[in-house]
């Protein structure tokens, strides 16, 4: 009896796409190594930012994290001390921004991006401190800190990074990836094109900003957008969130949708990928659109009704779309 192959187009669009293997949990909360900070400093665009970001450094070696970590993937940190039910406090995640390379070249030196937790309480309005944030950003150079992990497999660049294109959105501390994947990616010899959008309340927020601006000023594969959702922009156009630079950079990047090779990654704020995915649906030509998401047409004629708990349900999307965000 002879089988019919499946048409190419049943096959999920990306499904054919590898990653390279890593390590994960090779530290564990009842076992973690201890790293040591090297470097702390503000990675805001402006020191009056409103909100509180660090750049921190953490020297591993001497750990089995030594030259395992590829960004993409996060990093646990135990804070000292217990919570309110006297209890260890419990591991917190911490994207690694670091390239695969490490800070110093070597794989010894991981880095992340912290943001201080700071808010009032919801119940009695004194002052809210996040435990493990305000815990790494409190760090002196030289003191201790014990991790686990890493943890995350499918974050990641691919196997073949030059095979593909590359469309990152970014809003807060979800930028910490995309700086070691953009540092991966121009650093290598593959001719990949780069976009990278940035997006913050205010120009001050942004991260790494003249980092990135100096990268596409030597790179003419790397372009680097910013939008922000609560100011003008510097071009003129209105306050936006990330995906409003799908309608405002349409050609440049509709054009780079549409490519077969281009892989779309979207990291930070639970919530934001909503937005992104609905901008595609209405920007993208059919053809185009199922290749970074399925959804019905009577799905797909309600655009404006599309929430968060439709995804991964009646909005899925394929391999060629890369999510971690988180709240
Ligand atoms: C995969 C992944 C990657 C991550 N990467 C990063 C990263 O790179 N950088 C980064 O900064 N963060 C990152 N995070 C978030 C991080 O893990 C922590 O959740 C965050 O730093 C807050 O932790 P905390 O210990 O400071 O706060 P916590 O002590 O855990 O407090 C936060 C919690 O307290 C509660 N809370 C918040 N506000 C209030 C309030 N006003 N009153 C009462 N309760 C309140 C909420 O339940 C909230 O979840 C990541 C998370 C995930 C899942």
């Amino acid at each position: 009896m002879t089988t019919t192959p499946k048409p190419a187009t049943d096959a999920v669009p990306g499904a054919d796409i590898t990653y390279p293997e890593v390590t994960i949990n090779r530290y564990r909360p009842n076992d973690p190594c201890v790293g040591r900070l090297v470097r702390s400093e503000v990675c805001t665009a402006s020191p009056k930012a409103a909100s509180f970001c660090r750049h921190l450094e953490i020297d591993v070696s001497g750990t089995d994290l030594d030259g395992i970590v590829v960004p993409g993937q996060s990093i646990g940190v135990l804070a000292p001390g217990e919570d309110a039910k006297g209890r260890p406090h419990q591991v917190r995640l911490y994207s690694v921004c670091s390239p695969t390379r490490g800070e110093d070249g070597q794989g010894h030196v991981i880095a992340t991006t912290v943001k201080r937790t700071i808010d009032e309480h919801w119940d009695n309005h004194t002052l809210f401190t996040g435990v493990a944030s305000n815990f790494l950003c409190d760090l002196q150079e030289g003191d201790e800190v014990r991790l686990t992990g890493p943890s995350g497999k499918r974050f990641l660049l691919p196997s073949n990074p030059g095979d593909h294109d590359y469309l990152f959105f970014a809003t807060g501390t979800g930028i910490a990836p995309f700086r070691g994947f953009v540092i991966d990616l121009l650093e290598s010899d593959a001719k990949s094109e780069v976009c990278l959008v940035m997006g913050s309340p205010y120009a001050s927020d942004l991260l790494y900003h003249d980092f990135f601006l100096e990268l596409a000023s030597k790179h003419d594969n790397f372009t680097y957008l910013t939008a922000m959702s609560r100011e003008k922009q510097a071009d003129g156009h209105d306050p936006m969130y990330v995906q409003g630079r799908l309608v405002t950079d349409r050609d440049r990047l509709m054009g780079l949708l549409k490519r077969e090779r281009t892989l779309m990654y979207v990291c930070g704020i639970a919530g934001m990928e909503m937005g992104i995915l609905q901008e595609l649906a209405r920007e993208l030509p059919k053809s185009a659109l199922e290749q970074y998401l399925r959804a019905d047409a009577e799905t797909i004629s309600d655009i404006d009704g599309w929430s968060r708990k439709m995804l991964h349900r009646q909005i899925k999307t394929t391999k060629r779309v890369h999510l971690e965000v988180y709240a």
